[in-house]
């Protein structure tokens, strides 16, 4: 993690926390931070589009230019619809969503939640039957608002600390199987001695 950065903090509160790495980067903080670092352009943020660009411009004093297509295109909001006559419940699609925006478990139909959806697309590639797909939220949640970015990032931070508490136990878990396995071996050749 880059050193504390009062310019990378202020440019992160103007990313729309969706979290969908399309700029290139593991997040919006670390993009905010390569743009403080001066590593990074201030067009590389798709779903912010140009309100967000411009933003950017003020606060580093950059030209905003066009948003680079490689990062993609901004577009209308969208939000993710699953299939449910494709959905096998592999629950593949959980992990990678960053703000906890589909519910389901193991075998069951997975439902994406509208509300709480930024439209990242990380939840499509991992769908083994390719049954995700993006639609406009005007079409498919027209009465809810895109989610607020102080939302996504709460959302974001909590599934994070989760993801990392799982892989912590995980790891605690394989250490514990490993040295039982040695006292065991250890045991077994003494035994045979
Ligand atoms: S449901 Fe899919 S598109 Fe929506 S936020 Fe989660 S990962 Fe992103
Ligand atoms: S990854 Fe696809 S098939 Fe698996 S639970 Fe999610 S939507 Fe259903």
């Amino acid at each position: 993690m880059a050193a504390y950065s009062p310019l990378a903090d202020e440019l992160h509160g103007l990313l729309p926390q969706t979290q969908c790495t399309r700029c290139g980067y593991d997040g919006c903080r670390p993009y905010a931070e390569a743009i403080a670092a001066g590593v990074a352009d201030i067009n590389r943020c798709p779903p912010g589009g140009e309100t967000t660009l411009q933003r950017l411009a003020a606060l580093t004093g950059r030209p905003a230019k066009p948003l680079d297509p490689e990062c993609g295109e901004a577009g209308p909001p969208r939000v993710a619809l699953i299939d449910p006559s494709r959905c096998i419940g592999c629950a593949r699609c959980l992990p990678p969503c960053p703000v906890d925006a589909i519910v389901g478990a193991q075998r069951q139909l997975h439902v994406v939640l509208d509300d709480l959806c930024t439209g990242c697309e990380l939840c499509i590639a991992p769908c083994p039957v390719d049954c995700i797909t993006l639609v406009p939220r005007a079409a498919q949640a027209p009465r809810s608002p895109e989610p607020a970015a102080a939302d996504n990032l709460r959302r974001y931070d909590a599934h994070r600390t989760r993801r990392e508490r799982r892989e912590a136990e995980r790891l605690a878990l394989l250490a514990e199987r490993k040295a039982r396995a040695a006292r065991l071996s250890t045991r077994g050749s003494d035994g045979a001695a």
